[in-house]
């Protein structure tokens, strides 16, 4: 398919680059641009086409790391930084684990951090212009039944998958985004509220409005006592794209859990708090039968399609085996 051809504006504030945006209509839409990376996908694929892109990495001052108060991401960050910066790694290692199983060296050194969060799904179907992302049953009634890759929690409206994975360990992290719009200054959303629930994603899986740009991603300061591991499983060794992918944070007084925080990547349309696990676990010894209690609710809920009942049981022994490693992190 050969692509439109587009205007290119290079902003040079977020000022600019949400005003540029907020341009946007429906003949002729204005997108912005960072790494690049999925923008370029979606086009190819025919999922997109902009009359103008906005690039937002000659923005000054959207790619600083600051660790003063938790975490702070400009939203230009990469992945690469993420996964290399001692800062993060010392403290938020779950986070720093997940950007460094991300993709391959050359995608984390140009994805950035805002544009990860905002990459739309990987679903085949979605990315072939004769389906456009329908829930299960519509895509089933469609014969369409190569599901392997598909949600098995949460996926009777639709079974897309969030592609992020990153975004499993910020969620756990209880990490927020901040979103910034021309006419109504800046607002923060929690990213366990930013993307969308299953039944309203379409269009877009996830809060931004259009006008909008992602300035920032924050994590609160941890307990000094919390410890975390990151877990994503995949086919095979090499770059892949997770079967699922587990998040984890303890807060432990000696082998005792006084909160946990465990999100499950890859299993749902969006990154899914494992609550129930959480519950078992908070307030009692870690043992090895507990994590297993904890992991069996983890996929208690599960209702698989015709072709990723192997997902269930690859998703109960990720999540006990990244509880029992969060456990004894260092
Ligand atoms: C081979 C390969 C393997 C991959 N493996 C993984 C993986 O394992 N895990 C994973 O999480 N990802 C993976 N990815 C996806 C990749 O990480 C994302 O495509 C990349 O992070 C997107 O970031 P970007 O900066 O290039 O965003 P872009 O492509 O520039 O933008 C993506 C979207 O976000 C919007 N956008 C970007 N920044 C902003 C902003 N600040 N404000 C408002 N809107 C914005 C753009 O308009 C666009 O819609 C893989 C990709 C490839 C090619």
């Amino acid at each position: 398919m050969a692509m439109n051809s587009f205007e290119w504006a290079d902003a040079t504030t977020v000022e600019q680059a949400a005003g540029l945006l907020a341009e946007s209509t429906e003949q002729r839409p204005v997108i912005a641009k960072a790494g690049g990376i999925d923008l370029l996908d979606l086009m190819k694929e025919g999922i997109l086409a902009p009359a103008r892109l906005v690039n937002l990495k000659t923005i000054h001052g959207l790619d600083e790391i600051d660790t003063e108060n938790g975490l702070t991401l400009g939203a230009l960050v990469t992945l690469d930084r993420i996964d290399k910066d001692p800062r993060i790694r010392s403290r938020y290692v779950a986070l720093s684990d997940a950007a460094a199983h991300a993709a391959t060296p050359q995608v984390r050194n140009a994805a950035t951090i805002a544009g990860n969060l905002l990459q739309r799904p990987r679903c085949w179907y979605f990315r072939h212009d004769h389906f456009h992302g329908e829930g299960a049953d519509e895509m089933e009634s469609r014969g369409a039944d190569q599901n392997q890759h598909h949600a098995i929690l949460d996926n009777d409206k639709n079974a897309m998958v969030h592609a992020s994975t990153p975004a499993t360990a910020l969620v756990a992290y209880d990490a927020s985004v901040e979103l910034a719009g021309r006419a109504n200054g800046s607002r923060v959303v929690k990213l366990s509220d930013f993307f969308l629930p299953p039944e309203m994603q379409r269009a877009h899986d996830s809060g931004i409005e259009s006008g909008e740009v992602m300035t920032r991603v924050t994590i609160p300061p941890l307990n000094a006592r919390a410890k975390a591991a990151y877990h994503k499983q995949t086919e095979r060794e090499s770059y892949d794209w997770p079967i699922c992918d587990v998040a984890v944070v303890l807060t432990m007084e000696g082998q005792t859990v006084q909160n946990a925080s465990i999100v499950m990547g890859w299993v749902a349309p969006t990154p899914r708090r494992a609550s129930e696990s959480e519950r078992l676990l908070i307030g009692n010894r870690l043992t090895d039968d507990l994590a297993r209690q904890a992991a069996h609710a983890a996929v208690a809920d599960a209702t698989p399609l015709s072709k990723n009942g192997y997902k269930v049981p690859v998703l109960e022994a990720v999540v006990r085996r990244t509880i029992l490693a969060a456990a004894v992190a260092g």
